[in-house]
């Protein structure tokens, strides 16, 4: 499972595959960005997880714990530096 390159500003949302398909302590929050159709064959997590329709829950905000490959993803460069100087 590789991950995948994103944009800086690209809209995102957090997915959570859904109780009973995986162990509890897979069911980590996933970041992926919002799918330009409606209903996509499958979403592609920033850490390169592919979720199928049905198989997660969309989160209205982080809860629980997230996915540690996702959250890498989402530090931004420029940023970075910033939150290294506190
Ligand atoms: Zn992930």
């Amino acid at each position: 499972m590789g991950s995948i390159a994103h944009e800086p500003d690209e809209a995102v949302m957090v997915v959570r595959l859904r109780r009973g398909l995986v162990g509890e302590s897979r069911r980590v929050c996933h970041v992926v960005p919002v799918p330009s159709e409606p209903v996509p064959d499958e979403l592609v997590a920033y850490c390169g997880a592919r979720i199928l329709p049905g198989q997660a829950d969309l989160l209205s905000h982080l809860t629980g714990m997230p996915c540690d490959s996702c959250l890498a993803m989402t530090v931004r460069p420029g940023r970075a530096g910033l939150a290294a100087a506190f």
